[in-house]
């Protein structure tokens, strides 16, 4: 297997107080100095092998979206290193980054917000292929957009309407088209059926499917359903608050989920399959604030199992199992957490 796209260790926030005046607070008496940081990515690894599907799912808020945008460098990361085809691009330039927009597309959840409105679907087509110069005028280009249209379901002849004519499943395809455009090799796809009705999804996961099966390129999927990741994944990271707190094969994770958030996750998606792990287990509360990062383990203000060295320690990623890897105290066994604490672990 070849790796086509590596993220080690990537960190991003958002400093909410970048007005010196702002950051003055008074306190008992004292005026301090004080930053309000939203933590969202938290140092998190992994991998996608060429003509691979891996899935990062979690909650709204979780980190996933975030962690798109900044492997594509619309956000700049904050710490970590981003590699693509072994390359190093965390720090490229937006000039460098250029032919490597070509490369790695991303199609969004919101497809009409992602449209150009006053645009024929046509153009919108056409315009990255005459940019990326994947067309070498502007005859081939149309030419190759009605076939893209075609190969997204499409009809030729709508090629002259503007996107507010079609249906959201519809928006969704101009999208896939418009990304096809310019032959990608990785596709970002952040949420892309969420908007959607349930009836349209389906259809759109399995054009996904047939256009990875066409042109072998890989995907990073974002989703926070996993049902809708369960049979296009090849395989997933769990994330929650900023971490990845397990990753592993599709079968790894919908048969055997180690992690009590994963568990959850899980219990909460309706199946019919007997050999799928449906703990009744439920999801307390609401996600903490990535301004105030809980002490400790992050989930532990949630998890059913939390023990008291949940509190302080934070539990490490460990593989479980050939590839399958999860970072909870409970996995780790007292030999774990002890050398976890000794190791200064704490938050
Ligand atoms: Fe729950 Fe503790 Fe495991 Fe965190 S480390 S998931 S709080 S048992």
């Amino acid at each position: 297997m070849i790796k086509l796209l590596e993220v080690k260790d990537l960190v991003q926030s958002f400093n909410l107080t970048s007005d010196f005046l702002d950051k003055l607070k008074l306190k008992n008496g004292r005026v301090t100095i004080e930053s309000r940081v939203v933590n969202a990515v938290n140092g998190i690894s992994f991998y996608i092998n060429r003509g691979e599907v891996f899935s990062l799912v979690g909650e709204s808020g979780c980190g996933k979206s975030t962690t798109a945008r900044t492997i594509i460098k619309i956000l700049e990361p904050k710490g970590g290193k981003i590699l693509y085809k072994d390359r190093d691009i965390t720090r490229l330039g937006p000039k460098e980054m250029l032919p490597l927009r070509k490369e790695i597309q991303m199609i969004f959840q919101d497809p009409y917000a992602s449209l150009n409105p006053r645009q024929k679907v046509k153009d919108i087509i056409m315009e990255p292929m005459l940019f990326h110069r994947v067309a070498a005028n502007k005859d081939e280009a149309y030419n190759k957009s009605i076939e893209i249209l075609k190969k997204v379901g499409l009809r030729p002849e709508q090629a002259n309407r503007y996107p507010h004519q079609f249906s959201g499943g519809q928006r969704q395809r101009i999208g896939i088209a418009r990304a096809l455009a310019v032959e990608p090799e990785l596709i970002i796809a952040d949420e892309p059926v969420s908007a959607l009705d349930v009836s349209i999804q389906a259809q759109i996961l399995n054009l996904l499917m047939d256009l990875k099966d066409e042109y072998g390129f890989s995907y990073l999927f974002i989703a926070h359903d996993l049902s809708v990741v369960r049979h296009i994944s090849d395989r997933l990271g769990v994330m929650y608050l900023g971490c990845i707190v397990e990753k592993g094969s599709k079968e790894q994770i919908f048969s055997n989920p180690l992690h009590p958030y994963t568990r959850i996750l899980l219990s909460s998606v309706p199946t019919i399959d007997e050999e799928s792990i449906t703990d009744s287990l439920e999801l307390k509360g609401e996600i903490p604030s990535p301004i105030d990062l809980p002490s400790g383990c992050y989930f532990h203000k949630r998890c059913p199992f939390a023990k008291e060295i949940c509190k302080k320690v934070v539990p490490q990623l460990k593989e479980i199992e050939d590839g399958h890897e999860a970072a909870c105290h409970i996995l780790l066994g007292e030999e774990g957490d002890r050398d976890n604490e000794k190791k200064g672990y704490t938050r």
